[in-house]
């Protein structure tokens, strides 16, 4: 768990400007929400986050430490995307113990972390299966397990659930928070859905066109929207 602290951030793809100078502070153990429309950068700054796209300039800071020019392996975080990113070639539980391998850890400490994500996750009788053999809501399971087996301080989540049928989503939402509640994972959350960030939110960051229209308590900003962009996204009463 850390928290996170985002100063001054701007990303710029060559000429054109995605993200223009944005500050967000998020508590050790914070369920943050980013929520806007479609190309309002919440990817590129979850990217930013996670080390997988430099940025432009300002300052990222995880737990006190400035991790701009730190590689994603070098940061303390896992990341949840929406196409889950299991290997096909690969067991479940092989997947959730990919990364702990890859860092050198032991077969027994694997073995360990693997079976603790599974039963935190309910995923022990799926162990020895491929992705193929798993439903969507199982699969996104297996990401979410992949992400927890080396307790990082942050979790980020990129529109996990939007390949999930609304049924399976909504009780995604549930096993997500009911997994925050556990982990207390300081946790980014990216969403375009207003519903999903309203219900999931400790803190919601509302986004347009690379910037941050406002930060709040959910229910904060649905009654006291900051701007008409705002009520409009948030279906706030006129
Ligand atoms: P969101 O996740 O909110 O839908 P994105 O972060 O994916 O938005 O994209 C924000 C904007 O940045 C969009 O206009 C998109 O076209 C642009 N963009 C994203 N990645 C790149 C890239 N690698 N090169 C150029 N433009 C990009
Ligand atoms: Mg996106």
């Amino acid at each position: 768990m850390a928290p996170v602290t985002l100063r001054s951030v701007k990303k710029s793809f060559g000429q054109s400007d995605v993200i223009h100078g944005v500050d967000i502070d998020m508590t050790d153990g914070e369920f943050v929400v980013l929520v806007g429309p479609s190309g309002c950068g919440k990817s590129t700054l979850l990217r930013m986050i996670a080390g997988l796209e430099p940025i432009t300039s300002g300052e990222i800071d995880m737990g006190g430490r400035i991790v701009n020019d730190l590689e994603p392996k070098d940061r303390d975080i896992a990341m949840v995307f929406q196409n889950y990113a299991l290997y096909p070639h690969m067991s479940v539980a092989t997947n959730m113990g990919f990364s702990l391998e890859h860092r050198g850890a032991s077969k027994a400490e694997i073995a360990e972390r693997v079976q603790w994500a599974a039963e935190i996750l309910g995923l022990e009788p799926l162990l020895k299966r491929y992705p193929r053999q798993l439903s969507g809501g199982q699969r996104q399971r297996v990401a979410m397990g992949r992400a927890i087996v080396r307790n990082p301080q942050v979790f980020l989540f990129d529109e996990p659930l939007s390949n999930l049928d609304a049924k399976l989503r909504v009780d995604m939402r549930g096993e997500i928070k009911a997994l925050h509640q556990r982990l207390k994972t300081t946790t980014v959350y990216v969403t375009h859905d207003q519903v999903e960030a309203m219900t999931m939110a400790d803190k919601i960051v509302v986004m347009n066109a690379g910037r941050v229209e406002q930060i709040g308590d959910p229910l904060d900003v649905y009654d006291a929207p900051a701007n008409r962009f705002v009520a409009g996204f948030i279906g706030s009463p006129a």
